[in-house]
């Protein structure tokens, strides 16, 4: 990977020493990105849109830094990107969609008010897979993201923007959204550090929904320390969410200096490539070295989790995309009467995998098979937090690849199962509503080149300052910057 502007070399947290210093400064920052997405987005296309208004913020950024005007604002001056599903208001808010290729936001997200309120730029919004579904940004109604580490390769989804964004060197962080890995899975193939909060932690006013028991957002970061602090901004109660949690009551999760890791060694067989397989036992490795305990166990109905992910995510989302008719929200198309403008709407409006969503969903909700799938999906996931619940009596993280295979090649994966199988390890995550990290474990090597492979810490609810303790121990302090 190259480094050679400035953002690329600092995380969140020396940038805004280097701000407090006065030798570079918010309005130096904001031009970096600006030149690097000038530079480097012609073929990333990590980018949908990139906010202009964000040179006068960090002038007033720059300023507020001269005249000592920092206080609660740990994020002041510092340049961001957002996922395009997420509300900025009076930006465009696409969600990578045909459907809403000209819907503007008439609100912000609680997160984007809280990221603001924190002092943040804007610089952009990042390209994703059509309503977050998918693994690769192939699904974007506006074109694919590439690879920073390797262009001919896919940069992962569905947050491939936001992932390739910050691994491009354009911005420190990015956010992502994730229902099933979205933030994670990319996070790996790019090479950088990826959280997915406890459900209820972030509130989700204002993210366009996918799943919602499972999505969450969470930050795309170069360190673990700037996912923490990433999160402690975006995360707490929201009066506008009621599913958000009080972080006093879900934050209790003790953190230790030993730690016992579980290792699921069944599930590991599910076609994990022996590369990826070698760098995860050599992180085991490390982890005893550094004291940590390391055990077997087994997870028998967490490795059911795809297939019920399959049939919950579904469900969720052909209820929730329901609101996109033609009538109320985005592309409308003239028909003959009511039923005529919905068909039409939805058939122009949605792309091939968003429809294979809706109709698998509509399907298993439907009266006389709703019992037999959504039903018996619903009792997989039941089982799965028991199983979770008996499993972290015994240990402190679980621990996985995040993926299966590094980064694969544009239009490798074009059969839609098997690019669902990406997902094996992550999934059960967000059925199961817990915490996991993913940062970079090492490199496998693919012919000429080498490609990153994430490792993934699962926490128990409300575990995440023991994910952050855990991975600045074996990640960060690790980095030689
Ligand atoms: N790749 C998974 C899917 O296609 C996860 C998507 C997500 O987390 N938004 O459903």
């Amino acid at each position: 990977m190259n480094k050679e502007n400035k953002i690329q070399k600092s995380t969140i947290l020396d940038l805004r020493a280097k701000f407090v210093a006065g030798d570079f400064t918010p309005t130096d920052a904001v031009a970096e990105a600006f030149k690097t997405i000038e530079e480097k987005d012609g073929s990333i296309h990590a980018f949908l849109a990139v906010y202009e208004d964000a040179k006068a913020e960090a002038k007033a950024a720059t300023k507020a830094y001269a005249n000592s005007e920092t206080e609660n604002k740990p994020l002041l001056g510092v340049p961001i990107a957002i996922k395009n599903n997420i509300l900025i208001k009076g930006k465009k808010a696409t969600a990578g969609s045909k459907m809403l290729e000209n819907y503007t936001a008439v609100y912000n997200a609680t997160i984007v008010e809280r990221l603001k309120n924190a002092g943040a730029i804007i610089v952009g919004a990042t390209n994703m897979d059509e309503f977050a579904m998918g693994g690769s940004t192939e699904n974007s109604a506006f074109g694919v993201t590439k690879n920073p580490v390797d262009e001919t390769r896919v940069p992962g989804g569905s947050s491939g923007g936001s992932a390739a964004a910050v691994a491009m060197g354009a911005v420190p962080m990015a956010i992502g959204t994730d229902t099933g890995g979205s933030i994670r899975q990319p996070a790996s193939y790019c090479g950088i550090v990826g959280f997915k909060p406890t459900y209820g932690a972030v509130p989700r006013y204002g993210i366009i929904a996918m799943g919602s028991s499972l999505d969450q957002a969470g930050p795309l970061t170069n360190t673990v320390a700037d996912a923490e602090l990433i999160h402690n901004v975006i995360s707490g109660l929201d009066e506008k969410d009621a599913t958000t949690i009080v972080p006093d009551t879900y934050r209790e999760v003790e953190v230790k200096k030993k730690n016992v890791f579980g290792v699921p060694r069944s599930f590991l067989q599910s076609g994990v490539d022996a590369s990826i397989l070698e760098t995860f036992e050599n992180h085991i490795k490390l982890l005893k070295e550094a004291g940590h305990e390391v055990v077997d166990i087994e997870l028998p109905f967490f490795e059911k989790g795809l297939s019920a992910y399959y049939i919950v995510m579904p469900a969720e989302v052909s209820s929730n995309l329901a609101r996109f008719d033609g009538m109320r929200y985005g592309h409308s198309a003239d028909g003959n009467d009511l039923l005529d403008v919905y068909e039409k709407s939805r058939a122009e409006g949605f792309g091939e995998e968003v429809k294979r969503r809706i109709l698998l969903g509509t399907y298993v909700l439907s009266s006389g098979y709703y019992d037999a799938y959504y039903g018996k999906a619903e009792l997989v996931r039941k089982k799965m937090r028991q199983e979770l619940a008996e499993v972290f009596a015994k240990v402190d993280i679980i621990l996985t690849p995040t993926t299966p295979t590094p980064a694969f090649k544009f239009g490798e994966q074009s059969d839609a199962l098997a690019m669902y199988k990406q997902d094996v390890f992550t999934v059960p995550v967000n059925l199961t509503g817990v915490p996991a990290l993913t940062f970079p474990m090492g490199n496998v090597a693919e012919g000429e080149i080498e490609l990153p492979v994430g490792v993934q810490y699962i926490a128990p609810h409300g575990g995440e300052d023991r994910l952050f303790a855990l991975g600045k121990e074996m990640y960060d302090s690790k980095l030689d910057s």
